[in-house]
């Protein structure tokens, strides 16, 4: 059999269990076992199988047939242009969360040598993109998942980055248990999914950790600690920015809307409402605005 031969016959192995990018699947599993990118793939149509690569092939096809998601076979999945090395335990970075990192890149132009936090930062995907484009700026990454965090520093290595600086902790024992400088600007895509939900997911998405996917009885335990255990500790002038579902953004917006800030609700790449960007006043604004009211009563 040629290695043409075995590829047709895996992706016909992958569509008939109904996968509707099988051609795309299995030469990703093909390049990432023989080490291969996908040009030079087809310079080996023609060459006789190797019987090992064949059998690793098979193997990785029943994975993906019992629902894993292809990343985890992978190992490594590119995000912003960057790969980014995952497995069963942490979340598989998304297309949407590159759009949140494009917003805070452009909105940090304004700030020199930041301060960032990137909180639940999984594979570290947000933190690592933004300190390869800022390498004035100083991140500190924070995951409290014994599966998630060896990944994290795994990317930080790979990347070979020197301004990050990786936290081992629970956003939801807040800024005040750790030893860190106020930041000026907070990212953040943590768990959402109301816990009801979690076993109406599609089920490669129930491959991923519950840990990183659930965000308590109505999705928004995370963006209340936030807003109580975070937000406080952002400089003036700086901001926060965080992603969310399609039905949260309003719902958040009101979370953060005492007192009152700058709100910002932006789409992402599919017209949906996925980020919300909270600008903290600077203290002369506040001090305006307590005054305003204070005259209206
Ligand atoms: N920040 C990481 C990402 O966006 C992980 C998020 C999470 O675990 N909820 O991929």
């Amino acid at each position: 059999m040629t290695n043409l031969e075995l590829i047709k016959k895996a992706t016909l192995l992958l569509q008939k269990r109904g996968f509707e990018n099988s051609d795309f699947e299995v030469a990703c599993i093909l390049c990432h076992l023989s080490a291969l990118d996908k040009s030079h793939l087809v310079l080996e149509y023609g060459k006789p199988v190797n019987e090992n690569l064949a059998n690793e092939l098979f193997e990785a096809l029943e994975r993906r047939i019992a629902g894993e998601p292809l990343q985890y076979i992978l190992g490594e999945w590119s995000f912003m242009g960057l790969d980014f090395n995952l497995g069963p335990g942490v979340l598989i970075p998304r297309r949407e969360t590159e759009t949140l990192v494009e917003k805070v890149l452009q909105k940090a132009k304004s700030f020199e040598s930041p301060i960032i936090f990137d909180l639940c930062a999984g594979t570290g995907c947000i933190g690592i993109s933004i300190a390869l484009k800022r390498p004035d700026a100083t991140l500190y990454l924070l995951e409290k998942s014994e599966q998630a965090y060896p990944y994290m520093l795994e990317n930080i290595r790979r990347y070979n980055l020197s301004n990050i600086k990786p936290v081992k902790g629970d956003l939801f024992s807040g800024f005040s248990n750790f030893d860190l400088p106020r930041p000026d600007i907070i990212v953040s895509n943590p768990p959402y999914i109301k816990s009801c939900r979690i076993n109406d997911l599609q089920s490669e998405v129930k491959h991923e950790p519950y840990l990183a996917l659930d965000g308590g009885e109505d999705g928004l335990d995370f963006y209340r600690a936030l807003f109580e255990k975070w937000f406080p500790c952002l400089r003036h002038g700086g901001f926060m920015a965080l992603e969310c579902a399609d039905d949260q953004a309003d719902t958040i917006s009101k979370i953060f809307s005492d007192p009152k800030q700058e709100i910002l609700i932006e789409k992402d790449l599919f017209n949906i409402e996925r980020f919300v960007f909270i600008r903290k006043q600077q203290e002369w604004m506040q001090i305006l605005c307590r005054n305003g009211e204070n005259n209206v009563n």
